[in-house]
């Protein structure tokens, strides 16, 4: 971004919001692969006014901005970032509620003190979540989900317990949408084509037996100890599984890849899917280890691999 644009958007945006204003702050420290130069702006509102404030300044000064919930599906260039990035981290998005047969949680809310709540509860419904990082935020955007480890046949995700969804539009609008108008599908959402920012979700979860729901988080979260790596920073899945015919994990490793590395990112050798940093890679590695992977998936099956994570900037260092 301009130096000039830069400043002037800073003093705006300190001016009018409430909120932490960051400048330069490193995305390495928000990703869960542990890569990523410096946002040039880094916005955390304090509640959906302030929020509000923010996207019309954004919006009048052109800025494009980016919804950064846990940062466990993006990969973040190696130079500064030009878009804004908003993170929903403070209280006001972090609230967890019970009402009913349902949970209201607001988009800054962790998947995983979710799943650990809804066990206390005894609420069943949302247990596939177990072992997915994130927060909910993104969780309704990518529709995350889980193959279920009794049923490899049947996959959970999040559309399957969301009974409402709250989001903002870009020029400040709320409006509680039906689950339908979300348009989810394999890892994706219309959301976030239209830029809209979950806000929080109502999500449906009956009472249950805690036992019951205890020992289904416990065999979510052991299916995903044995098949993923979780040993070293990592996006998750890189790719999305093609429609029709075998998962991606199996197509690379077919091409003999697992292991493959570029500088400090490697193909996992538990699940190939995987693309994990081993303490020094940068975006510009792990994008030439994609790029080498789609070739020759292409060349050996005449299958295009599809990325599943989010890549933010040049994504070419
Ligand atoms: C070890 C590991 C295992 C994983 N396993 C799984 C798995 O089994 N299943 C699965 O589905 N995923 C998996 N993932 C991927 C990832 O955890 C999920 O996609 C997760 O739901 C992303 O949530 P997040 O908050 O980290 O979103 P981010 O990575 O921060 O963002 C992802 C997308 O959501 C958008 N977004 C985030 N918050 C909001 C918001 N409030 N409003 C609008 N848009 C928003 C972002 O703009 C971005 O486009 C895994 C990742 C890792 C690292």
């Amino acid at each position: 971004m301009p130096i000039k644009k830069r400043a002037l958007l800073l003093r705006r945006l300190r001016n009018a919001v409430r909120g932490e204003v960051k400048e330069r702050e490193p995305l390495c420290r928000h990703t869960t692969f542990r890569i990523g130069g410096p946002a040039d702006i880094f916005f955390v509102p304090d509640d959906e006014a302030d929020l509000r404030l923010a996207l019309r300044i954004l919006q009048e000064c052109g800025q494009v901005y980016f919804l950064l919930g846990g940062g466990s599906n993006v990969l973040a260039g190696d130079e500064p970032l030009a878009q804004a990035i908003v993170g929903l981290r403070s209280a006001a998005f972090r609230r967890l509620e019970y009402r009913d047969e349902c949970v209201w949680a607001g988009a800054g809310v962790r998947t995983a003190e979710l799943v650990r709540s809804a066990a206390k509860q005894g609420r069943q419904g949302c247990s596939f979540l177990a072992g997915i990082p994130g927060t909910l935020g993104g969780a309704v955007a990518m529709n995350a989900g889980s193959r279920d480890y009794r049923d490899p046949g049947k996959i959970w995700s999040l559309r399957d317990c969301l009974a409402q969804v709250r989001v903002m539009d870009a020029c400040g609008n709320i409006r509680d949408c039906d689950p339908a108008e979300l348009a989810a599908g394999y890892r994706q959402t219309g959301l976030r084509r239209n830029g809209e920012v979950v806000l929080g979700a109502l999500l449906r979860l009956p009472a249950g037996d805690a036992a019951a729901v205890r020992e289904e988080v416990f065999g979510f979260l052991e299916r995903k100890k044995k098949t993923q790596d979780l040993s070293r920073p990592s996006a998750g899945c890189i790719f999305k599984n093609p429609p029709q015919g075998p998962a991606a994990g199996w197509l690379i490793e077919q091409c003999g890849l697992k292991g493959a590395r570029i500088g400090g990112a490697v193909v996992s050798t538990v699940h190939a899917n995987f693309i994990v940093n081993e303490g020094t890679a940068r975006c510009a590695d792990v994008v030439a280890l994609i790029e080498q992977i789609r070739r020759s998936v292409a060349e050996k099956f005449g299958l295009d691999l599809e990325t599943e994570i989010q890549i933010l900037g040049k994504g070419q260092g």
